[in-house]
C-alpha cells in the first residue's frame, strides 16, 4: 500500500481546484449576493436553495443540513471517497504528480488508497480498447457492431462522439489487454469488467456493442452492452455493468455528462428509453436527452435532475419530458409519477411518437426535425394519463361518458394540490362534455373511496361485506402453511413492536396518507417482530401500485402476497381500530401521528444499524491486522446510514 501523500502536494492540489468549478459539476449555481453563489444542496433533498458557495474563500455551506467545508471535503462527501482518494482524483484531473511518503502510520484516510482511481483508470483503458476494436477493419467480429450502428443511422463520427465500442468475441481479450497494462485480477473483477472462471479471468462483455456509461463529471464508470449474435450465451438484449464500488445504477443517467449543460440552460430534461435513443436525440438537436441504465426512472434520478434543472420553489417550473414508445407502459410510468411526487408530476410531460416509434426509429424514418417536434409537442403527464384512460370508452354514448368519468375521477382525486384540482376538473369536464358539478361530485367520491378506512361500515368498497374477495387458501397452500414453521406472534409489551403494529395498521387502512417512496425506503428488517416483517414484505411488493388500487383491491392484493402464516394477521391489521382519534371531518388519523409511526420504526432500525457499524469500525481501527477493504466499506455504509437517518428526521419531525 502506498504511504501518505506528501503534504506539499496536498496543498498544491487544493490550490489548483476551484470550488466553484467542482461544485458546478454537480449543482447549478446562480449568484446570490456579493461573492456568493447558491443552488440546491447535493447532500439533502430540498426545493429552495440553501447551499452556498463562496469561491473567494474556497468554501461551501448549506443552511439546510449544516454540511460545509472546502473543495476537498466537498469531493469527499459528494463522491463518497476517502481523503487520499480525493487528492488522487483531483491530482489526476489537473495532471499533478503526487509524491508518497513511506511508512504510512495506518491512518484511516489511507485505507484503500487509490482504489477508486484504479477502477476509473481501468474503465478508461477498457473504453479505448473497445473503441479501437470497433473501428478495426481487420476484425471480422466487429463488423456486426458497425452494421448495427449504420442500420440505425449512426456514422463513424457519431459513434466516436459517444465512445461506442465493440467487445471481442474471444473471451479474454480485454483481460489480457488490461493485465498487460498493469491492472491486477482483483481490480478487474472489482471493476465488473472481468470475472474469474475455472480457467482464469474472462471478459464480462463478449461479442457485444458497448456504450460507455459516464458519471456526471464525464468519467466512465460502467458499460451498457447490446446483444448482436444469435449464439450469444446471454439472452438479454441489453446487459449493463453490475453494481460496483463506482457504479450504482439507481444513480446514473446515460448521457448526463453531455446533456448537463443543455438541461441547466434550457431548464428542460428529456428522458428517453435507451442508448440509441439518447444518441438519436442529441444528434437531432435535443441536447438534454438522458436515459436510465437497466432500471426504471426513480427517486434518485429525480433528485439528480432537480439539482441541475434548478427546480426551485421560487422559479417557473422546469420541464421534464418522458418519451414512451408504447401507451400501456407509458401510462403505467405516468401514474407512478403521480404517486411519487406531485410537484414533479405537475411539471412532467409525455411524448408518444406516432406508430409507437422510439426516437431512434423516428429519426431514421422522418429525420431530426421530427424528433425535435416530438419533444416540443409533449403533453402534460396529467393530461396524458386522463386521455389514455378516457380513450377506452365510447364518448358518443351517455353510458360511455359516465364510465369514462368514473375511470378518470380517481386520477383527478390523486392530485393532492388543492389549488390545481378545480382547474383540472373544469378541463376534464370539458373533454368529456359533462357538467362540472357532476364531475366534481364523482371526484370527491373517488377521493373518499381512496381513503375510506375499511373498518367502517356502509356501502363503500371498504365495507366488510366485500371482504369475501379474499381467496380461500387452496389445499396445497394449506398444506404448505402447516409445513411452514409457524410464526411467533409479536410481543406487544415491547413499545417498538407496538409502534410496528400501528404502522402496519395505518398503512393497510389509510394507504393514500403515505408517500410511496417513504414506504419503499423502509427495509422489511426494520420490523423487529418476524411476523410484522413478513406483513411488511407483502406491503412493499404491492405498494408501487397502491395508488391505482381501490381500498379493497389494495388489501386483497397485500393479503394474497404475504406469506401464508401471516395472512390472518394481515386481515386483522387491516380492520383493527387505531389507538388515535380520527378527524371527524375527513375520517383520517392525524398526519403527525402517522409521521411519528414511520419515524419511530425506521429511525429505531437505522439507529440499531449505526450502532452496529460504529462498533465494527472501532474494532477494525484498533486491529493492526484489520481488513482495510472491510473498514472502508463499513465506514462508507456508516456514512450513508447517518445521512439517511438525518434526512428521515428532517422530513418527518414536525
Ligand atoms: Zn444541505
Amino acid at each position: 500500500m502506498a504511504g501518505r501523500i506528501n503534504a506539499e502536494d496536498v496543498a498544491t492540489v487544493k490550490e489548483r481546484s476551484s470550488i466553484e468549478d467542482i461544485v458546478r459539476e454537480h449543482v447549478t449555481l446562480r449568484p446570490a449576493g456579493i461573492g456568493t453563489l447558491k443552488g440546491l444542496c447535493p447532500f439533502h433533498d430540498e426545493k429552495t436553495p440553501s447551499f452556498n458557495v463562496r469561491p473567494a474563500m474556497g468554501t461551501y455551506h448549506c443552511f439546510g443540513c449544516g454540511e460545509g467545508g472546502d473543495v476537498i471535503s466537498f469531493v469527499q462527501q459528494v463522491e463518497h471517497l476517502t481523503f487520499a482518494e480525493t487528492i488522487e482524483r483531483l491530482a489526476g484531473k489537473f495532471g499533478i504528480e503526487l509524491r508518497y511518503e513511506d511508512g504510512g502510520s495506518g491512518r484511516r484516510d489511507e485505507v484503500g488508497t487509490g482504489r477508486r482511481q484504479r477502477l476509473l483508470d481501468a474503465h478508461r483503458v477498457a473504453e479505448e480498447f473497445y473503441r479501437e476494436v470497433l473501428v478495426d477493419m481487420t476484425r471480422g467480429d466487429a463488423r456486426a457492431g458497425r452494421d448495427f450502428l449504420r442500420d440505425r443511422g449512426f456514422d463513424g463520427a457519431s459513434a466516436a462522439q459517444f465512445g461506442v465500442g465493440f467487445a471481442p468475441r474471444g473471451g479474454d481479450d480485454l483481460a489480457r489487454h488490461l493485465r498487460g497494462r498493469g491492472f491486477t485480477e482483483d481490480e478487474l473483477t472489482l471493476a465488473g469488467l472481468c470475472a474469474r472462471g475455472s480457467r482464469g479471468l474472462y471478459d464480462k462483455f463478449r461479442g457485444r456493442l458497448l456504450w460507455p456509461i459516464r458519471d456526471i463529471t464525464g468519467s466512465t464508470v460502467g458499460f451498457g452492452a447490446r446483444r448482436l449474435f444469435d449464439d450469444d450465451r446471454m439472452p438479454a438484449k441489453y446487459l449493463n455493468t453490475a453494481e460496483t464500488p463506482i457504479y450504482k445504477k439507481s444513480q446514473v443517467l446515460y448521457g448526463l455528462d453531455l446533456a448537463k449543460k443543455a438541461i441547466a440552460a434550457d431548464r428542460e430534461a428529456v428522458i428517453v428509453e435507451g442508448y440509441t435513443d439518447v444518441m438519436a436525440a442529441h444528434l437531432s438537436g435535443v441536447k438534454g436527452a438522458v436515459a436510465t441504465c437497466g432500471t426504471a426512472f426513480g427517486v434518485d434520478h429525480i433528485k439528480i435532475l432537480r439539482r441541475i434543472l434548478r427546480d426551485e420553489a421560487d422559479q417557473a417550473p422546469a420541464r421534464v419530458v418522458f418519451t414512451f414508445d408504447g401507451d400501456a407502459a407509458g401510462q403505467k410510468a405516468a401514474m407512478k409519477a403521480f404517486g411519487e411526487d406531485q410537484r414533479w408530476a405537475a411539471q412532467s410531460f409525455v411524448a408518444v411518437a406516432p406508430e409507437g416509434m422510439d426516437p431512434c426509429e423516428l429519426r431514421m424514418a422522418r429525420g431530426p426535425e421530427a424528433v425535435k417536434a416530438l419533444v416540443e409537442d409533449a403533453q402534460p403527464m396529467f393530461e396524458f394519463a386522463v386521455r389514455t384512460t378516457v380513450a377506452r370508452f365510447d364518448l358518443d354514448t351517455a353510458e360511455g361518458r359516465i364510465q369514462a368519468m368514473r375511470a378518470a375521477a380517481p386520477i383527478i382525486a390523486a392530485i393532492r394540490d388543492n389549488a390545481l384540482r378545480p382547474e383540472y376538473i373544469r378541463t376534464v369536464a370539458g373533454w368529456l362534455g359533462l357538467d362540472i358539478d357532476q364531475l366534481r361530485t364523482e371526484v370527491s367520491r373517488a377521493a373518499r373511496r381512496a381513503s375510506a378506512p375499511p373498518a367502517e361500515g356502509g356501502g363503500g368498497p371498504g365495507a366488510r361485506g366485500e371482504r369475501t374477495a379474499y381467496p380461500e387458501p387452496t389445499a396445497a397452500e394449506e398444506e404448505a402453511a402447516l409445513a411452514a414453521p409457524s410464526v411467533t406472534m409479536p410481543d406487544l409489551r415491547d413499545p417498538i413492536v407496538r409502534a410496528e403494529r400501528q404502522l402496519l395498521q395505518a398503512i393497510l387502512q389509510y394507504r393514500t396518507q403515505f408517500d410511496v417512496t417513504t414506504l419503499e425506503a423502509i427495509p422489511s428488517e426494520a420490523f423487529t417482530a418476524a411476523a410484522h416483517a413478513a406483513v411488511f414484505d407483502g406491503i412493499r411488493t404491492v405498494v408501487g401500485r397502491a395508488q391505482s388500487l381501490s381500498s379493497v383491491a389494495w388489501i386483497t392484493e397485500v393479503t394474497e402476497t404475504v406469506a401464508l402464516p401471516v395472512r390472518a394477521l394481515t386481515q386483522e391489521l387491516s380492520v383493527a381500530p387505531l389507538p388515535t382519534k380520527l378527524d371527524p371531518e375527513t375520517g383520517l388519523p392525524p398526519q403527525r401521528y402517522l409521521d411519528a409511526l414511520v419515524l419511530g420504526v425506521h429511525d429505531a432500525h437505522l439507529s440499531r444499524r449505526i450502532a452496529d457499524a460504529t462498533s465494527v469500525v472501532r474494532r477494525l481501527q484498533h486491529d493492526p491486522t484489520g481488513d482495510a477493504d472491510r473498514l472502508r466499506a463499513v465506514t462508507a455504509e456508516l456514512h450513508t446510514l447517518e445521512l439517511t437517518r438525518a434526512r428521515l428526521r428532517e422530513v418527518l419531525t414536525p
